[in-house]
Parts: C-alpha cells; structure tokens; sequence
C-alpha cells in the first residue's frame, strides 16, 4: 500500500508538473502585455497589468521550487512598478530576455511537507486513554473528585504526595495527572513536573488545581507546563469536559480553511499541504463565490490572496468583516508581496497575518494552525452557556439563521426542535435550586450523547433547549425526539428527598421556501406550547403535519 505521505508528494509534483506545462503559455501572455503597454503609446494602465501578471507569476514559480523563474519575474515587476511611478516607460524588449532564459532553467527541489506525526492513539508512550493520576494533599478531596469522574467512566488512582504519584509512574503511565498547584508543604507542583516530565517523549498532560485564581498562581501553573487550571471548588462537569478532549477520548475534528486564490494551482498545492496535515480545506478561485463557502463551509480561518481580478483579497477581507458573523474570523493574507509598507496597509484592512508566498509547508501548517486553534478557543467562550456547555442563545440562533438558507438553497431537509422541561419550577421549588442544574445538565448531557455532531444543541433559555437537526425530515425528527423524551423521562435524579423523575415537552418544526430562521422558531414554539396545552411529555408538530403524542 502507499504511504499517504508518498501520494501527498506525487499529487504535489503532479501540480508541479502542470505548472511546468502552463509556463510556456504564461510567458507568452507576458510577452502579449508587454507589448500592450508600447502598442498606442506608453500606457501606465497596461503596465500595471503586466506587473499584475508578473507578481502572480513569481508567487506560483517560487513555490512550485522554480527560484530563477521567480527572481526574474519579481525584478520585471519591481521595474514596472518603478516604471509606472516615475511616469517614464522603460526600453522595450530586451527585459523579457532574463526571463524567458530563467525559465529554461530546472526547478530547485520541491519543498514538501514533514511526514504527519503519528497518531497520539498509536503511540506506546500512552497507553491507556481513561486512566487518571490524582495528586491532593486531603484526602477527602481525592475520594469525591475521584468517585464523581469514575461516574464519567474514568478510571481514578488517588495519591496523597508527590513522592507515591513517581513511585506509581514508575511502573504505569496516566492519560493525564490531576494535581494541586501548591501543596502544604514540601515540593513545588512546578519542580515535580520537572522530573515527572524528564526523559519522556510526549509530556503527560497535567491539570492543575488551585484555591486562587490570582495571576501569579496561573502563571505559575503555565511555567510548569499545565494544560489546564481549575479553581476550587471544581466543578467536575466542565472538568471532564476538558479533560474528554485532553485525553482524546472526544477526538478533535480537524480544522476547516477556506483557500481564496484565483491562481487554482496555487491553491491545491496550499489545500494539498494543509490537508496532509489533517486539516480539512476548501478552495474558492473566484471571489465572489466566498461569501456562499462562508456558509457552507463554516471555516475557522481564511487564506486570502492579495492580488486577485475583480475584487483585491483586501477588498473582500473589508466585506467578510462587514458580515458580523464572519467579524472575527482569522485572515491570513498569502501573497508574494514582499514589501513591508504594503503588508502593513493589507493587514489594516481586515487581515491578521501576512505570509508571503513562497512559504515553506511546515510553516504554513503552523501558522495556520495556531490561528485556527486559537479562534476556536476564543469562540468556544463566547458561543457555549456555562452550565451545560451547549451553544448560547445568540449563537444557536445565528446557526438557525446558516442551516435555513443552506438548506433551502440545497433543498435538503432541515428540522428544528425547541424543548422545554415540564414543571420545572416545581424542580426548583421542591429540591433546591442546585439539583434543578443538575435536572438541566443531565438533560443536556443526554441529547448532546445521542445527537448527531452535525446536529446543533443550544441552550435557549433557562430550562429551554434548541435542537437543529441537518438532513432530517420532519417525521424523522419526530421519531428522534420522541426517543429522547422517553429515554429522558426514564432518568431518576437525586435530591435529599430521594429520586424524582422530569420530563419535557418538545415541538417541531421545518422551513417552508422563503422562510427565516425566526419564522420557524415561531413555528416551533407554537407547536411547543400545544404539546403543553395537549398535557406536556409529547412531542408535538407544527400544522398541518398535526398533533401526535408519544
Ligand atoms: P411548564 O411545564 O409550563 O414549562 O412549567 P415550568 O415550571 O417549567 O415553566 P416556568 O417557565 O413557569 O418556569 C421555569 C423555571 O425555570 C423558572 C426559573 O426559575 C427556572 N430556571 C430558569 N433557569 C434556571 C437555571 O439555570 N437553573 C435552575 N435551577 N432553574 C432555572
Ligand atoms: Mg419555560
Ligand atoms: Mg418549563
């Protein structure tokens, strides 16, 4: 079987391939404007064409290993440039000279990415992804921690000094070490990852636990290479929440990047690199069809051309920012311009980076991945409900509002549910305010396990949930909720006075042509307030599929 990485190199050299074919025909266009700008008279207008098609040129040379080609073509360009400034036309001829003989010259290697690094998953340096080191002086705390995160179906080994976690990490590695920041007395958390970490491959992950939340503490856990930092009292859900993704149990899904390029070998030579990363990416040649892949596509950063015809990446960086959805997305600017003063005016206009072509593919991969780690981060504050970890009521709207327009425009099925728990100030009323969260959290616990990831779950008000559900007809969304509400109703929670069981009541809806997002959640909605009307634990439809209760 072929390696990936050994198809990776053969789809890059087959790119090179077709470059090396289209050259000839990209020098003749050259020589054609060239011409141009001499036929009626020096024209100004013409030559900053030429200068265009020069700058392209050296962007897709350079990176296809073609070094002389690039040279060449960027000092025409600078010339033109300078040509065109000073308002006096060079001499004809001769200056095409350097570059066509630079194009009989052979490419310098292909620069091709580092081979992917294996999968953390095969790795034998961590053996086991459910096994976790707790590290607290009180042993009290350990036992509650520990037996909260074992219902999460972790497994748990407890220890009460630093001295009994390196005697155990002799013989076993954890997934992930769990541990105060500062203990009693004796070592510093900070001098025992040290040692914890010496001679290893891979670093254990470690969260650290702290009473304080002060600056110096946080940056202290930092110091000590901490992954994660929890102020006492913790609270265990949002902990193993954390703690699903740092130790890959809830696999991270790859980053998507939009390629804005009209140069479309330039950009499948850049979706090629990024994708053999493992990032997913898509390619828009023509500017004008970005703001649809916004939509569709929902990247996590843009890698925008700077010099396109008909609309400048500057100029359509300006209009995506104009979009308030699209306010904060990353955008990184890749284009051969190499001049300082320019990069900074392109950076004004709505740009965070700027990476100048050629640009070698490990580089590429790491800018760009940073960029895109960091917004998701960043967006994960502002789109998720603190309690349940779902997304806000903003933001599920927002994702309402993208879901219609994608679906009627691919005339694919769409759903939208809207649940509310039944007497749920009875909850609050009757146990306490504390158990009426946990009633909240254990039900969005359950439909974020038994939803699809492309489903979107949302927090809409207090005991009120969104569910949007992709590709999903309405009587399938029926059948789907109508699961979940008898699942959910056979779930006893806790309270002093013993188990109690809750249910919901729950209605749905689908766009009709034409339709917003707003005008289904009113749909919904009323279809929620009849499944209340009709008794509550049912799922209701909107008219005219009519009432049925489960
Ligand atoms: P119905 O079946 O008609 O929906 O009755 P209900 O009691 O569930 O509805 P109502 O809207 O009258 O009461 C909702 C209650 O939910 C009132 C509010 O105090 C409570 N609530 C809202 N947000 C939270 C929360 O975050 N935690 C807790 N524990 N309670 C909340
Ligand atoms: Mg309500
Ligand atoms: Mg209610």
């Amino acid at each position: 079987m072929t390696h990936p990485n050994e198809t990776v190199r053969e789809k890059l050299k087959g790119l090179r391939k077709v470059f090396e074919a289209q050259l000839p025909g990209k020098i003749l266009q050259i020589e054609g404007a060239w011409d141009g700008m001499f036929r009626d008279g020096w024209d100004p207008q013409k030559a900053e064409e030429t200068a265009q098609l020069l700058h392209t040129l050296a962007g897709t040379a350079g990176t296809f290993g073609y070094t002389s080609v690039r040279g060449a073509a960027r000092a025409l360009e600078a010339m033109l440039r300078t040509a065109v400034k000073d308002g006096v036309a060079p001499s004809t001829g001769e200056h095409l000279a350097a570059l066509k003989a630079a194009c009989g010259e052979t490419a310098v290697s292909l620069p091709l990415p580092a081979p992917a690094e294996a999968a953390p998953e095969t790795s034998p340096d961590q053996p086991d992804s459910d096994e976790i080191f707790l590290v607290d002086a009180d042993p009290l705390f350990c036992t509650s921690v520990a037996d909260q995160l074992r219902c999460y179906g972790y497994r748990v080994s407890t220890f009460s000094s630093h001295a009994a976690l390196n005697e155990a990490l002799t013989s076993s590695v954890p997934r992930i070490i769990i541990m105060d920041l500062f203990f009693p007395k004796g070592t510093a958390a900070g001098d025992s990852i040290t040692g914890i970490q010496q001679g290893r491959k891979t670093p254990v992950p470690v969260m650290f636990l702290s009473d304080g939340s002060d600056f110096s503490s946080r940056l202290e856990a930092v110091r000590s290479g901490g992954h994660a930092y929890f102020v006492k009292p913790v609270d265990v859900g949002r902990m193993v929440d954390r703690l699903d993704v740092l130790t890959a149990r809830r696999p991270r899904a790859p980053f998507r990047i939009l390629i804005i390029d009209d140069e479309p070998l330039l950009a499948d030579y850049h979706a090629t690199v990024l994708r053999q990363a493992g990032m997913t990416a898509a390619v828009v040649t023509e500017p004008q069809r970005a703001m649809d892949s916004l939509i569709d596509f929902r990247p996590e950063l843009i890698l925008m051309d700077v010099y396109m015809p008909g609309c400048s990446g500057m100029e359509l960086a300006n209009l995506i920012r104009q979009d308030e959805t699209y306010i904060d997305i990353p955008i990184v600017y890749l284009s051969s311009e190499t001049d300082v003063n320019r990069q900074l005016a392109a950076m004004g206009l709505g740009g965070d980076d700027f990476l100048t072509k050629p640009i070698q593919p490990d580089h590429l991969i790491t800018s760009v991945s940073l960029r895109a780690d960091r917004y998701r981060t960043l967006r994960s504050f502002m789109l998720y409900d603190g309690l349940t970890g779902l997304l806000n009521h903003t933001k599920t709207k927002e994702q309402l509002d993208i879901e219609v327009s994608r679906a009627l425009r691919q005339k694919t099925d769409l759903s939208f549910a809207m649940i509310d728990i039944d007497h749920f100030k009875s909850v609050n009323d009757t146990h306490g305010h504390p158990v009426g969260d946990q009633v909240i959290k254990s039900l969005s616990r359950l439909l974020k396990q038994r939803l699809r990831t492309t489903d979107t779950i949302g927090r809409f008000g207090g005991e009120e949930f969104a569910v949007i559900l992709t590709d999903t007809d309405k009587g399938t969304a029926q059948r789907i909720l109508n699961e979940l509400r008898e699942d959910f109703a056979k779930i006893r929670h806790t309270s002093r006075e013993g188990l109690f069981p809750v249910t919901f009541s729950c209605g749905v809806a689908c766009p009709a042509p034409g339709e917003t997002g707003a005008e289904l959640i009113e749909k919904a909605d009323k279809a929620l307030y009849r499944a209340k009307m009709y008794g509550r634990n049912r799922v209701v439809c909107e008219e005219p599929g009519g009432a049925s209760t489960g």
